[in-house]
């Protein structure tokens, strides 16, 4: 699992993360939600060690990461931006960071086998991203995370650039792949309907602050403050 005690952030002078204490249980989906601007991208990439912590502590599967490198955190991060190679083919965007590491071409071939199998690319895998559709596309960065196998799995609202339909079959996509990979998942999102739907627990934020943390029904039927009443659905 996931485990952050009294995580920090400042930019300059401006404190974006005020001091976040939460657990995201191993295999479990959680899902940090609330408000543009609150930093729910700020603390993923702090997670995923893009982004410097300014105090606090993050832990891994039980081990301080705080000052691990980000290549050696057991994670894997998905944007909305996909950030796919174009000149790339889709078998060669998900080898990618497996050819990096140097592994073997067995290796490469099967992991990327198994990715396209679980996230149904296998007829597509000579096309260029190009030539996909957008959830076709979204399907491809999610491969690119499988491959590597990470204890922990980040997305950063990768259905953003969908249209509605493409998202909710998008949405059942993700409970399945959780349900068949069984690894622990954060995934961000300022859509309350989103995070309702995936989430094993919600981490509800307002301005750096975690406001409050639980199964999405209690914090339906019970919310802390009337911030969450009015974000997850039913007003205090
Ligand atoms: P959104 O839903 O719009 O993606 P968010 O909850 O992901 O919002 P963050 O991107 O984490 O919000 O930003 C939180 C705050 O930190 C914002 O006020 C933002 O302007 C600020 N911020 C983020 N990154 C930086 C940076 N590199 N330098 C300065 N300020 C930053
Ligand atoms: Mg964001």
């Amino acid at each position: 699992g996931v485990k952050l005690t009294n995580v920090r952030k400042s930019f300059g002078s401006a404190e974006v993360i005020r001091g976040v204490s939460l657990e995201v249980p191993k295999g479990s989906f959680g899902v940090f939600v609330g408000p543009s601007g609150c930093g729910k991208s700020t603390l993923l990439r702090m997670i995923a060690g893009l982004e410097d912590t300014s105090g606090g502590t993050i832990e891994i599967g039980g081990r301080d990461v705080t000052s691990v490198e980000p290549a050696k955190r057991g994670v894997a991060m998905v944007f909305q931006s996909y950030a796919l190679y174009p000149h790339l083919s889709v078998y060669e965007n998900m080898a990618f960071s497996l050819r990096l590491a140097r592994a073997k071409r067995a290796v490469v071939e099967e992991k990327v086998r198994e990715a396209s199998r679980i996230l149904r690319l296998d007829e597509h895998l000579q096309k260029k991203p190009g030539q996909l559709s957008g959830g076709q596309r979204q399907r491809v960065a999610i491969g690119r995370a499988i491959v590597r196998q990470p204890e922990v799995f980040l997305f950063d609202e990768p259905l953003s650039n969908l249209d509605a339909e493409l998202r909710v079959q998008m949405r059942l996509e993700l409970t399945r792949l959780h349900r068949q990979i069984g690894a622990t998942m954060i995934y961000v999102t300022h859509d309350q309907v989103e995070a309702m739907t995936l989430a094993d627990d919600i981490f509800v934020l307002k301005n750096g602050e975690l406001q409050q943390a639980g199964r999405p029904l209690h914090l339906y039927d019970n919310p802390a403050n009337r911030f969450v009443g009015g974000f997850i659905g039913s007003p205090a």
